[in-house]
Formats: C-alpha cells, sequence, structure tokens
C-alpha cells in the first residue's frame, strides 16, 4: 500500500510521511505536479494526497488529468482552501474525499484507511451490481439495458448500496449522506427512502434485492435465480 504525497511544505512533507508510516502507510513524496505526473506513471499508488497550491500547476489540474484517462486511484485532497466552492469543485473534479488545512493527522490516516477500504472496481464513474448500473455523473440509473430516472434521494441511497458492493450498509452511513442533501431529515427518512427504492427496483426487473438487518443497517444482495 504505496501513497503518494504531493505537498510542497517542507515543514509539512516530513510530519506527513511520519504520521502515515505510523499509520502503517509508506508514502513517496513529490513538491510539484510534474514529479507527480512521473511518479503516477511509474508507480502504482493505492491512494493519492493532494495538495492544490502547488509552485507549478494546480492540484486540480492533475486531478482532473487523472480522471480523464480513467485512473481511479482515490485521491484526498489536502488543501488550505476550505471554502464550500473549493471543496465541491474538489469533489466535482473527482476527488474521493477532501480535508482542510490545519488538520488532526489521526483523522487523515482514518480517511485514508477509509478509502483503501473500498474495493477498487468500485470507484469508477459507473457502479454496478448485479444488473443495476449507476452512472454517479450523470445519475443515470440503469436496470438491465434500460435507463430510469429514480429521484435524488433515492438515488443516493442506491449509490451507497452499489458502493458497499454486497456488504452490510449501517444504517448510519444513510443518514449522513441524507442529512447532507437537505439538513433536515425526519427519523424514519431511511426507512421511507430505502422502501421507496426496494419498489422502484422491484417494478424496474432488478435481480437485486434489499434486506434488512436488524440493529445494523441494509444489505443489498443478488438474486439467485
Ligand atoms: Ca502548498
Amino acid at each position: 500500500m504505496r501513497v503518494l504525497l504531493v505537498e510542497d511544505s517542507l515543514q509539512l512533507v516530513p510530519l506527513l510521511i511520519k504520521g502515515l508510516a505510523q499509520g502503517g502507510l509508506a508514502a513517496d513524496s513529490v513538491g510539484t505536479i510534474g514529479d507527480a505526473r512521473l511518479a503516477i506513471a511509474a508507480v502504482k499508488y493505492a491512494v493519492v494526497v493532494l495538495d492544490l497550491g502547488l509552485p507549478d500547476e494546480d492540484g486540480l489540474t492533475l486531478l482532473r488529468e487523472m480522471r480523464r484517462k480513467g485512473d481511479a486511484t482515490p485521491v484526498l485532497v489536502l488543501t488550505a482552501r476550505d471554502g464550500v466552492t473549493d471543496r465541491v469543485t474538489g469533489l466535482r473534479e473527482g476527488a474521493d474525499d477532501y480535508l482542510a488545512k490545519p488538520f488532526a493527522m489521526e483523522e487523515l490516516v482514518a480517511r485514508l484507511q477509509a478509502l483503501l477500504r473500498r474495493p477498487g472496481n468500485l470507484l469508477g464513474r459507473k457502479l454496478t451490481f448485479g444488473n443495476v448500473a449507476l452512472d454517479t455523473e450523470g445519475r443515470q440509473v440503469f436496470v438491465g439495458d434500460m435507463p430510469h430516472s429514480f429521484p435524488a434521494r433515492e438515488t443516493a441511497v442506491l449509490e451507497i448500496f452499489l458502493r458497499r458492493g454486497g456488504n452490510v450498509a449501517p444504517k448510519r452511513l444513510f443518514e449522513d449522506h441524507l442529512f447532507g442533501l437537505s439538513g433536515e431529515v425526519a427519523s424514519n427518512a431511511v426507512e421511507v427512502y430505502v422502501h421507496r427504492l426496494r419498489k422502484m427496483l422491484g417494478d424496474a426487473g432488478a435481480t437485486v434485492k434489499i434486506h434488512t438487518v436488524r440493529g445494523v443497517g441494509y444489505l443489498m444482495a443478488e438474486e439467485k435465480s
């Protein structure tokens, strides 16, 4: 598990390398986008920690390039720019996570470990499970070859299931996501949206089924027919 650290701060780099090593992550560090390009071309990194303010080019340029080439290596953007607009831009350009400076080393390590736990094939722009697929950019749902337009929240719930790839999804995961979308969610909101999604998938002829795991959350499983 090698981490590529793209960061030009001479004070921060040694601290980061040490902190990552304590978290069991070996890091290579580069201070420019030019060097980052060379490193990425030479080594298959498990995750990239990307500063945005770099001496030669903007970090987002590299992120955009990687995604355009279909490189789905998880990228955590680490930057002093903490405005909502910058955060949204970073995520839209394909960042998997975002951490504003100053930050706690423990949090960075925890977030990187969370990114590394995600199966690599689930990080692309199109997520699939059974005969269900989601284009995460166009927010279009497919069941078999048929496109469907599900409402935003049901689509968000589906995305969580697809990213879990057949593993149990804790209820809290959905709550965090739904709260993020509106800020105001009733206590039974997760049940409501999961119930609606279950019906929509059933009506569309999906080969997957959502099971309730009592006291824990939900599980999407493929139906064997
Ligand atoms: Ca910088």
